[in-house]
């Protein structure tokens, strides 16, 4: 934060006036009524108001009065306001009387920061627990401190007219409580009540029901029937049912077509999540955080919830409830006997692979399929929205995908540069705009396979670009020439002649993780673990050691894991047991293996006789395959449903090892070599070792080998610091064991706070290479 600080005055005696102006998320989080009270309190006359750029504030008064002003201005703050820069100068004093919130001034030009949703503030859940209050049992109770924000604008400066509460006219007392500097929701963009607020619904078999408590009534009976309910929520529709009833999360996951990939589940109290889930003060910290997002947690035995939510696997992802309609479908409609549900699955409303569902009609089309009733309301969402998803790692977190709650808060850049459209990858897309110093990330749209994605894609840059005034200069697309992102880019280029900077998908992820932790510029030996990129080389990358130096845009490939043969590209993906044959005949061992018999024999012998022709297939280093191939050999899983889902299960495993089988490692210039993991592996089975021992082992000599290939390029270019980014540093087991290790080789090693480490960061990364490639060439000063 700067503060350009022009002493309010020396003199005393005389009333001064100063002019403060203050960038940041400033809007929509009781910025305002906060300086009004502020000012108030300390008896100071003036006024303050919103432009596109900032809030702004003139008050006058005594000198010592106005350096208390604005010493608090900073530290009282309100708790979601995030102050980027502020200044101060004195201006000639006009005499007023009093102090008042001036009227809204639309600009073009620069814009100030749209705050993330909120969940729902402690004193509104006790406002709807409330009888004798107004908004008891309202649906869409919220205050200054809490509710939706970026889902509803619709345009800048945020004020209700540009969001989608500006079809509901305020009722006197909710006028009054806005206009009133007091009140909680003085100035607070989303408020209603049961008189003007809006309106939820049920659309079930039987036809409609209007009513609040009749709709309740009608939701909680159908999930207590073991129905699945489409829900509207904060940012897009979820598609509900009873977690603890095993037949109904079947039917979901038959209907959605997703066998075996987890659910998150919503619980409404930390108390009921601690039932859940093994919880310490750090994921209580996580799970209370105003962005509610998903946490993924260590799974509590013996608790009713169905098996069905997250199959086999050690961990269940949980959320507490975020909005106020969250809050009453876990209560008891009061004079109904319906047994409200103690913990929901709460998915995303879409069909595999297609974008979320956010408005009314598309839910009811494209949903009707999996959900046998709807819960509806006619809030608009303007900006779909996911729910977030962290992991814990010591006392920090890594989000695994960035989303409601955390978009569109900007990752700070060091400097100014031109605007930049970074598309991002071609699964778990987000994409980037940078504007001056800050770089936007969108929020998650997913995988970009189909039609309808691409025109969520667009439909999502048409709002950010718009939302922030912004027309890209450049735009910046991963290397792989068949990614419908990169094609997109294509496109985009030839109508808006704009040029294109292509970036390789591991230097990207380098790149990602530096602007994450600020550090661009800092030479580092970046780790690039994952499934899948587009190498140099046109092979398939993805367990890349990759350095950057001082200039960003430029990258060594400094080792890799040893390459393997990918048998069918994708077909390889789907069933690892390719990959397991494949990584058997690489070190030249039998493929007799009695952990490959479940797959049948015909298949084993058409994708060994592939192998050997060599036809259709490609070399690879990525780690994932890595994984997903180890993970079929020790007879864990053959073929998977959901990305990742074989080296997950292995993590799995592993995690569930009391001790280790020890298996050997090489590297020999930086590139780790496969022959000791797989022999190691194999051994094991050989020697009836337990499967998770083995697993435990393979993941700690990985680490091994790792960590000596990063100290063997470190003495060579002299980086003694290493970076962990790509998907596969989800695996925390992995994540925690390459540290430790790189550590004991007296490197220090820096891990993703802001972003995923996984694709849906990866846009950050392409932004920035664009970002310094373009300044590098041409110089873009401040305007
Ligand atoms: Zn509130
Ligand atoms: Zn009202
Ligand atoms: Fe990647």
């Amino acid at each position: 934060m700067t503060t350009q600080a022009t002493d309010p005055g020396r003199t005393a005696e005389a009333n001064r006036r100063i002019r403060v102006v203050a960038r940041g998320v400033v809007q929509g989080v009781g910025f305002r009524p906060f300086v009004a009270r502020l000012a108030d309190e300390l008896g100071l006359v003036g006024h303050c108001g919103n432009d596109a750029v900032s809030v702004f504030v003139e008050v006058e008064g005594r000198s010592r009065v106005l350096r208390e002003f604005v010493k608090r201005l900073h530290d009282e703050a309100p708790p979601l306001a995030v102050i980027v820069d502020s200044s101060v100068t004195n201006i000639s004093a006009r005499g007023e009387t009093s102090f008042a919130i001036v009227e809204s001034r639309p600009e073009s030009g620069a814009r100030t920061l749209v705050p993330p949703d909120v969940a729902t503030c402690d004193d509104c859940v006790a406002e709807l627990g409330a009888a004798d209050d107004r908004r008891y049992r309202h649906p869409f109770i919220s205050c200054t401190n809490c509710g939706p924000r970026f889902t509803i604008i619709t345009d800048l400066p945020y004020d209700r007219p540009a969001t989608t509460m500006a079809g509901f006219d305020l009722c006197p007392s909710c006028q009054a409580e806005y206009e009133a500097p007091e009140d909680r929701r003085f100035h607070a963009q989303p408020i209603a009540c049961h008189d003007c607020g809006p309106r939820i619904w049920w659309e079930g078999p039987a036809g409609r029901i209007d009513g609040d408590e009749h709709v309740l009534v009608a939701v909680q009976e159908a999930l207590a029937a073991g129905e699945i309910v489409a829900i509207k929520g904060i940012g897009g529709f979820h598609l509900a049912c009873d977690a603890t009833n095993h037949e109904a999360v079947a039917r979901l996951r038959d209907r959605k077509r997703r066998p075996a990939k987890p659910f998150a589940v919503m619980a409404p109290t930390l108390d009921s999540a601690r039932k859940i889930a093994e919880l310490d003060a750090h994921g209580e910290r996580v799970l209370v955080q105003p962005a509610r997002p998903i946490v993924l947690l260590r799974k509590r035995g013996g608790t009713r919830i169905a098996e069905g939510v997250a199959p086999r696997s050690d961990e269940i992802g949980v959320m507490l409830a975020y909005s106020p309609l969250h809050h009453l479908l876990f209560e008891q409609v009061p004079g109904s006997d319906v047994v409200p549900p103690r913990c929901l699955v709460m998915t995303s409303g879409n069909l595999a692979d297609e974008p979320l569902c956010y408005t009314n009609d598309e839910a009811l089309s494209r949903l009707s399929s999996i959900a046998d009733a709807f819960l509806l309301h006619d809030r608009d969402i303007a900006v779909p929205c996911e729910d977030s998803v962290v992991t814990l790692l010591g006392d920090s977190e890594i989000p695994v995908r960035r989303s409601r709650g955390y978009a569109p808060l900007p990752i700070a850049l060091a400097d100014d540069g031109p605007t930049v459209l970074a598309v991002g990858a071609e699964v778990k897309n987000t994409f980037c705009i940078t504007r001056g110093s800050f770089a936007f990330m969108s929020a998650h749209l997913g995988d970009m396979g189909s039609l309808e994605s691409l025109e969520a894609f667009e439909r999502s840059v048409d709002q950010l670009t718009a939302l922030h005034d912004v027309t890209p200069q450049v735009v910046a697309a991963d290397m792989h020439p068949s990614y419908s992102t990169r094609r997109w880019a294509d496109e985009y280029r030839r109508t808006a002649s704009v040029d294109i900077v292509p970036v390789q998908h591991h230097h990207a992820h380098v790149a990602s993780l530096l602007a994450d932790v600020g550090m661009i510029g800092t030479p580092i030996i970046g780790v690039a673990f994952d499934g899948t990129g587009y190498g140099c080389d046109r092979t398939v990358w993805g367990g890349e050691f990759i350095t950057v130096g001082a200039d960003v845009t430029r990258f060594e490939r400094a080792g890799h894991l040893e390459s393997f043969a990918l048998a069918g590209g994708d077909a390889a993906v789907r069933n690892p047991f390719k990959l397991a044959l494949s990584l058997l005949r690489e070190v030249g061992i039998d493929p007799d293996l009695p952990t490959l018999d479940q797959v049948p024999a015909w298949e084993r012998t058409v994708a060994s006789s592939q192998l050997s022709a060599g036809i259709g297939c490609v070399r690879t280093t990525s780690a994932g395959r890595l994984f997903d191939g180890v993970s079929s050999l020790l007879g864990i899983c053959h073929r998977v449903t959901f990305e990742a889902q074989a080296a997950i299960e292995l993590e799995a495993a592993a995690s569930a090892a009391t001790s280790e089988f020890e298996i050997g490692f090489e590297q020999v210039d930086g590139v780790v070599k496969l022959a000791p993991l797989v022999a190691g592996v194999v051994e094991g089975l050989r020697s009836d070792a337990p499967v998770d021992e083995i697993a435990l082992g393979f993941h700690r000599a990985l680490a091994k080998a790792t960590a000596e290939a990063v100290a063997h390029v470190a003495d060579r270019t002299g980086i003694a610091f290493a970076g962990l980014t790509g998907g596969v540093f989800q695996n925390r087991l992995l994540l925690d064991a390459v540290r430790e290790e790189l550590i004991g080789h007296g490197i220090e090693v820096v891990t993703h706070h802001n972003v995923p480490p996984n694709d849906g960061g990866l846009a950050l990364g392409q932004a920035v290479v664009a970002r310094a490639s373009i300044n590098a060439g041409q110089r873009f000063g401040k305007d």
